[in-house]
């Protein structure tokens, strides 16, 4: 199960900014998941809960935030919306794409004490 390790490494940034910034306690994780970054929000909280057992994070909620996949078209010069990894571009039906985001997992916001 890869959300387990998507959780740790997200605790250990979570440490980071903690030392950085001086907080001591995290009350909620707003995260951002890419619609193709094949993580299943289910098994994430679940990893979630058992990760931040201990650490300061420990009964944070956690606020999962979607974000539909961008992909910059070279034909129409211009950002677009795809569905799918490898879909053509839904204005021009080109295939000259270059994936922007939506297939990645990141740390939008925390709320903190
Ligand atoms: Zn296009």
């Amino acid at each position: 199960m890869h959300e387990m390790s998507l959780c740790e490494s997200l605790i250990g940034v979570i440490e980071d900014q903690a030392s950085v910034h001086d907080y001591k306690r995290v009350r909620t994780v707003f995260l951002e998941i890419g619609s193709l970054a094949c993580v299943e929000p289910e098994a994430l909280r679940f990893s979630f809960d058992l990760v931040t057992r201990g650490t300061l994070a420990e009964g944070a909620a956690l606020e999962i935030i979607k974000v539909t996949p961008q992909a910059w078209c070279f034909a129409c010069g211009r950002t677009v919306t795809v569905q799918q990894r490898f879909n053509p571009c839904p204005d021009c039906g080109g295939y000259r794409l270059r994936l922007t985001g939506g297939d990645s997992l990141q740390i939008k916001q925390l709320e903190v004490d």
